[in-house]
């Protein structure tokens, strides 16, 4: 943990006390985490008088897009000279959400060579040194929780309105899958208190996340559950989507988000995943969940290009669905005392 101290916060506030030009970046296939932790702080900076952009590497989920401030959101993929000339004339460059440069895909070169100040707010293991500040702290169940935190630590706590609350809660909420994962801590739910109080609707904000489902995603979810498998013997369950049964049931972004969960829900078992195809990039998406000491950040480190945390990680594979699949089953009896265990 790079807790933040008094003199990272004094150089941050001294920093933000002269209107400053502020760029945010979230990771590439940006999660509630990722966009809400961005519009919340970017809301913050725009009250406390700063010139504020968000810059995702990529496009998100239409079941993020109600979040307030979400027009203002401006994607690299689809305006990259516009983009990178704001990178470039930045005083700041806020990184949310993420650990290492590479994780915001193309935007990482013209961040490491933006002259701007970085500074790193994120919750992910192991960071990597480009930030010339870093607040990370992998206790946190979210980067929207360390943006609440930042906040406080800025004294700017009485600035957070509705629209912070909204992103704020929408963040934290979908990184703890509800306040139910293991990082949702008393100071957690005190966070989210304080955004009730204020007059955070978090009823509607449930409903637009979670009860927006399409026709097309049920039934992918029931392909997904049709796919299950169950090694029982290695208490492991996992579910493979090829692309062709994405395209049957038209999948958009965000389709398959939280598909992975329900192999964990299954009794008994300790690690899932879920093998995405991807044809467009050519590879294997893949995301590890698991319960208790089983460490699916190192598993996804040492087998499959990835990382992320104890307990939910990704990576990605460069062989076909098959041998992915193979590869894996393969790896897990390496894992057997401590998966049974
Ligand atoms: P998800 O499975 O929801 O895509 O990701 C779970 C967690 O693992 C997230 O915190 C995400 O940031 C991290 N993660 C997902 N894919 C990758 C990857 O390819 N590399 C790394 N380092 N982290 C990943
Ligand atoms: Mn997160």
């Amino acid at each position: 943990m790079i807790a933040m101290n008094t003199a990272t916060i004094l150089d941050l506030k001294k920093l933000l006390s002269t209107p400053k030009k502020i760029v945010i970046v979230p990771h590439k296939n940006p999660d509630g985490d990722a966009i809400g932790s961005s519009l919340g702080l970017y809301h913050f900076l725009k009250k406390t008088g700063h010139t504020a952009n968000v810059i995702a590497p990529n496009d998100y989920p239409e079941f993020l897009k109600w979040i307030p401030g979400n027009e203002k959101v401006l994607i690299h993929d689809m305006d990259n000279v516009f983009s990178e000339d704001l990178i470039s004339s930045a005083d700041l460059i806020f990184t949310l959400d993420f650990n290492a440069l590479h994780r915001c895909g193309q935007m990482g070169n013209p961040i490491a060579n933006s002259k701007a100040i970085k500074i790193m707010i994120d919750h992910h293991q192991q960071p990597d040194s480009y930030a010339d500040y870093v607040y990370s702290d992998v206790t946190m169940s979210s980067t929207c929780q360390m943006i609440y935190h930042f906040i406080e630590k800025m004294e700017g706590i009485d600035q957070i309105d509705i629209e912070i609350g909204e992103a704020l809660y929408t963040g934290i909420m979908t990184d703890t899958a509800s306040f139910r994962f293991p990082l949702t801590t008393s100071t957690t739910h005190k966070v989210i208190a304080y955004l009730i109080d204020i007059g955070v609707d978090k009823s509607k904000i449930h409903n637009a996340v979670y009860d927006t489902n399409s026709f097309g995603r049920l039934q992918l979810l029931g392909c997904a559950m049709n796919n299950l498998r169950f090694l029982e013997n290695h208490s492991t369950a996992f579910i493979c989507l090829t692309n062709k049964e994405l395209d049957l049931h038209g999948f958009k972004k965000g389709d398959t988000e939280g598909l992975v969960n329900y192999g964990l829900s299954l009794k008994g078992v300790k690690l899932a995943a879920i093998f995405i195809e991807n044809k467009q990039e050519s590879i294997i998406k893949i995301s590890f969940r698991s319960k208790d000491d089983f460490d699916v950040n190192k598993f996804a480190r040492n087998h499959f290009n990835g990382g992320g945390h104890k307990n939910a990680s990704g990576g990605r594979s460069e062989l076909n669905l098959e041998d992915t699949v193979t590869k894996f089953t393969n790896i897990l009896t390496n894992y057997e005392l401590e998966l049974n265990s």
